[in-house]
């Protein structure tokens, strides 16, 4: 990717097609990780995390997996960005449609990743195993000096859509399935937090929306404690242990994030060392002595990242969630409308119920994120969706679901229960934001 990126609609001259930036983040791609090496922490200098290799099914790697699929689907995406290319685009939705014309618009896509560390001949302990994979921002190896993590990059280049293409372990009762992943927004973090100081009543967790879907990310866990947990890592970088327990997990280290990265809303140098500090304020590790201030927070609680997070067209996961849904719908879909072997009862997977967390990709950009856990690796059933068989039918069905969420189409009746919603997202409203065009605004 290249760190700089054309400016979307705005900048067009009149008459030419609206543009809009996307991004496609096949998941992982550095080796397995031996040691600490990711989630360099400016405050105590050190790595944080292990590198997440992704899943692992006997020989089949999720970094492999997810890369014919997103390729393909770039490849389909940049057919909109000429004349030539758009008729052909244009076949594809006339497939899917049943309309005969279609809006022009132009899908600027860049991938994060076009390979993985086996696809070089680095040494073991070479520090490009992991270097060009990282998701924050690390030193260079050699000479010390900071370098953009994927996050960073993905930023750099202004996105409107972030479209992350990741499969994920079944367990043994699981028959496997498609989900999305969301991270809850301010509002709810929030509610947590009152809840452990006792000015809110646990109730006000199990009555959202949100409350069977917590990931329980420790053994013995309720959901409550997995979310409470991560309201910590959200507010102060630090998880919590479970029960009674209301103090930092000295061992769980997780980062103040937000200054983990390359964007408008860190805090300026010199933070680390206030941090140390643990005065009441923004890096107090203590929960009643937290104060949100700052870039990070008063973006937090804005407008955009509760349309983005919180409530909208689904009653939770704002758009975030609308996003991630109707893409699964349009794989669902247009696998059945491709394949008549795929429309036959059984032979394709439903869309389970969505994986919640304080996850990274879906809080630190300021685009709307499609975060797909799109198979099970260890279900044939759904990963034949990635695999030589059907990987360029769902980059078709993917790359009408992209062009639906900014352009309303009508489409084809019949094909099976996960019928994608009609509407379009409502980009709009992000763009015409009083303070600017909040895609825009992430980088200074
Ligand atoms: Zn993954």
């Amino acid at each position: 990717m290249s760190g700089q990126a054309p400016d979307p609609t705005v900048s067009q001259p009149a008459g030419s097609p609206p543009q809009y930036t996307i991004v496609l983040a096949p998941g992982h791609g550095g080796a397995p990780s031996t040691q600490k090496e990711d989630k360099w922490d400016p405050r105590t200098r050190s790595y944080l995390g292990r590198y997440l290799y992704g899943d692992i099914y006997k020989n089949i790697h999720e970094h492999r997996l997810v890369l014919p699929l997103s390729m393909e689907l770039q490849r389909l995406l940049t057919l909109t960005e000429s004349a030539a290319g758009w008729q052909e685009f244009e076949k594809i939705l006339s497939q899917f449609s049943t309309q005969q014309k279609f809006p022009r618009i132009v899908l600027k896509s860049h991938l994060t990743r076009t390979d993985s560390y086996d696809d070089h001949n680095f040494s073991k302990q070479d520090d490009r195993n992991h270097a060009a994979w990282r998701l924050y921002d690390y030193p260079d190896a050699r000479t010390g000096r900071m370098q953009p993590g994927r996050l960073s990059r993905i930023n750099a280049l202004k996105p409107w859509l972030v479209v992350a293409i990741h499969t994920t372990p079944a367990g043994r009762s699981q028959p496997g399935g498609m989900g999305v992943v969301l991270a809850p927004g301010y509002q709810t973090f929030n509610t947590l937090r009152l809840i452990s100081l006792g000015q809110k009543s646990i109730q006000s967790f199990y009555r959202m929306p949100w409350a069977d879907k917590f990931l329980i990310t420790d053994r013995g866990w309720s959901q409550y404690e997995g979310a409470r947990s991560d309201a910590w890592v959200y507010f102060h970088g630090w998880k919590t242990r479970g029960g009674r327990s209301l103090r930092r997990w000295p061992e769980m280290n997780r980062g103040l994030r937000q200054n983990m990265l390359t964007w408008r809303y860190a805090d300026p140098p010199g933070w680390e060392k206030l941090a140390l500090r643990n005065e009441a304020g923004p890096y107090s590790t203590v929960h009643k002595n937290f104060r949100a201030t700052g870039p990070f927070w008063d973006r937090e609680r804005g407008q955009a990242e509760a349309w983005r997070r919180e409530g909208g067209p689904l009653g939770y996961g704002g758009d975030n969630y609308y996003a991630s849904d109707q893409l699964l719908r349009y794989v669902q879909y247009g696998a059945r409308l491709q394949s008549s072997q795929l429309r036959r009862k059984g032979a394709l997977n439903g869309i389970i119920k969505p994986f919640v967390s304080a996850y990274t990709l879906p809080t630190y950009v300021n685009a709307i994120n499609a975060y797909l856990e799109i198979a099970h690796t260890n279900r044939s059933k759904d990963r034949q969706l990635l695999e030589k068989k059907y990987y360029q039918q769902t980059a078709r069905s993917l790359a009408v679901g992209i062009y639906a969420l900014f352009q309303q189409i009508s489409l084809k009746p019949g094909y099976g229960p996960w019928r994608p919603r009609a509407a379009a997202l409502d980009f709009k409203k992000y763009a015409d934001l009083p303070g600017g065009n909040y895609f825009e605004q992430v980088v200074k």
